[in-house]
């Protein structure tokens, strides 16, 4: 079939076909033209047989009339009989054979006068001697008259003869003409023939050739689509299991729960390459290592911005050995060298808050393929999500518990962890110290300062309250300008020992706004004793603020201690 696109066979093919006719056609019209030729051959000899017969009959006749005239014996006649008896039939045929010939016709028209001139004087000699006047028959011999007929006659079927053979020679010629010209087309169709199977076996072959080849790429087509459909398949596994990390991260709670999410479904995204995710970390100079996995691992906690040139650029930095392309320092960290690696920023609402870098390492070389960066781009863009969500959970649950002005945590927090700490303690056996706080005369320092001025107060109260307590402590900001510190597993004496040194750092605080320096500023506290003072969070807030009652009332600036303590000491 490919063959017969080729322009040339287009060409070929029809002269080809026309070529096997003529190899038929020749031999056949050569056959039929010398068959022709044949009967005109033996049509002439034939003439020619019957004339000399003629000639012989008249001859007959002839020497028996000479016999009989001489011997007057009736059987010299026998011979004249014959011929006559022969002469009629003879010259028919020859009159017949003479026919569709002009010159032949001719000639034999003279020839048969001259017969029948011939034989009339033959007949009349034998008459003559029949009658007895064998003389006057010899004289008539002897006068020559019969040799000169019988001359005419020979010279007639010689010209019959000649012209016949002139037929001959033509047929003759014109036979070897045809014989000359079906072997020159036979010798040349034979050429042609061979060039014409030259060309379909060249053909041939070349059909068989791009037979192969089509074989060949199809072939080739089918390891193709089974590497494709490999590919396929290894690419839906993976999306797949980019789905269920993508669900995973929904229901993380918590930072390092995703982390460990990633780490367990990277080892499966990525089974070539090693990897490792870093997270920014609030002050946003450093690159927290959170999670890796693959072979080689990260030697170091994380390394600084200025390590990565993903970091450097906001851009994905790719890094292929004994090429132009440059190394991360950060890849110095790593258990086993790297041969290549992809670092990928994490960025969530136009800030950087990760990288997430993949490397590869011996036997593997060369940066990652096509399919690899684009499921590495999308788990950076799962990560930014999940990390965005977390923090913005976090943000949240924040927001509804810490008071924005202080950062400390607000009433309502500690409406509701209080009662839990207080069973805890309970159940524990541990007492807990409370402090209730307020600035003194913050409603004059507020007129005199500003609401503003007031509220950067209020702030830098909170820091100092907040660095004042360890970590299980509540740190609240009740409201207005009065705190409220829970210390947790604190007796007395180390609550008031707090007290005291809150009550010094917030007097000895030189507290600036808008580069001014403000006076300082005093607080007073109440204190009361988890159990001595109750079991329930109302009564020993009412205790403390009772206690800070008597601060005030006693010149403020001072801590007191609530009534009716069973542990009560000074
Ligand atoms: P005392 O020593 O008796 O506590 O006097 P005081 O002026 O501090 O007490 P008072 O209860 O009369 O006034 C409390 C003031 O605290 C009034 C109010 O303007 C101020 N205050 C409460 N909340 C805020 C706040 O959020 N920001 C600022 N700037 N001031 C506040
Ligand atoms: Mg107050
Ligand atoms: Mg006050």
């Amino acid at each position: 079939m490919v063959g017969f696109k080729d322009k040339s066979l287009r060409v070929i093919v029809p002269i080809a076909v026309l070529v096997l006719i003529l190899n038929a056609l020749i031999p056949i019209n050569a056959y039929r033209i010398l068959n022709v030729s044949h009967a005109k051959t033996n049509h002439s000899r034939e003439t020619i047989d019957k004339a000399t017969n003629l000639l012989l009959a008249v001859v007959d006749a002839e020497t028996g009339m000479h016999g009989y005239v001489l011997t007057n014996n009736q059987k010299f006649l026998e011979p004249y009989y014959a011929a006559l008896a022969k002469l009629d039939s003879q010259r028919d045929e020859l009159n017949i054979l003479t026919a569709n010939r002009p010159n032949s016709k001719k000639s034999f028209i003279l020839l048969a006068n001259r017969i029948d001139t011939s034989l009339e004087q033959i007949k009349k000699i034998i008459t003559i001697s029949e009658d007895s006047n064998s003389k006057l028959a010899i004289v008539m011999i002897r006068s020559g008259e019969g040799k000169t007929r019988m001359d005419l006659v020979r010279a007639s079927v010689a010209d019959l003869i000649k012209i016949e053979n002139q037929q001959l020679q033509l047929e003759a010629k014109y036979e070897s003409k045809v014989n000359l010209y079906s072997l020159l087309s036979l010798i040349f169709l034979t050429i042609f023939d061979m060039v014409m199977f030259a060309i379909a076996f060249r053909q041939l072959f070349k059909s068989l050739k791009t037979a192969k080849e089509i074989e060949q790429e199809l072939n080739h087509l089918h390891r193709l689509s089974l590497k494709h459909s490999a590919q396929l398949k290894a690419r839906n596994k993976i999306k797949d299991i980019q789905a269920r990390l993508t669900d995973q991260l929904h229901s993380v709670l918590t930072p390092q729960e995703a982390y460990v999410a990633i780490e367990r479904f990277c080892t499966y995204l990525f089974p070539d390459n090693s990897g490792t995710l870093f997270i920014r970390s609030n002050s946003k100079d450093y690159f927290q290592m959170m999670a890796q996995w693959g072979n080689s691992t990260y030697e170091d906690n994380g390394f600084n911005p200025e390590d990565c040139w993903a970091s450097r650029s906001n851009n994905t930095h790719i890094y292929i050995a004994e090429t132009e392309t440059i190394a991360c320092n950060h890849l110095s960290n790593l258990s086993q060298k790297a041969t290549a690696s992809t670092c990928i920023p994490i960025s969530s609402s136009d800030e950087m808050i990760g990288i997430l870098t993949l490397y590869s390492q011996p036997p593997h070389e060369g940066g990652l393929d096509e399919d690899t960066l684009e499921v590495a781009n999308e788990v950076a863009s799962q990560i930014s999500l999940a990390i965005a969500n977390l923090r913005l959970r976090e943000n949240l649950k924040k927001s509804s518990i810490i008071d924005v002005l202080t950062g400390l945590y607000n009433r309502r927090y500690l409406d509701e962890t209080f009662i839990r700490e207080i069973n805890r303690s309970q159940r524990l056996k541990e007492s807990i110290g409370i402090i209730m706080l307020d600035i003194d005369h913050f409603k004059s320092f507020n007129d005199n300062y500003g609401h503003e001025a007031g509220d950067h107060v209020l702030h830098e109260v909170g820091v100092i309250l907040n660095q004042a307590c360890r970590a299980n402590d509540l740190a609240c900001r009740y409201g207005g300008e009065e705190f409220v510190i829970v210390l947790l597993n604190a007796d007395l004496n180390t609550t008031v020992g707090r007290a005291t040194v809150i009550q010094d750092q917030v007097k000895k605080k030189q507290f600036m706004y808008g580069g001014q320096p403000l006076p300082t500023v005093t607080v007073s506290m109440g204190i009361s004793m988890f159990p001595s003072h109750g079991n329930k969070p109302d009564q020993l807030i009412r205790c403390a603020d009772e206690a800070l009652y008597k601060a005030k009332h006693n010149g403020r600036d001072r801590v007191e201690i609530a009534a009716n303590s069973i542990e009560l000491q000074q």
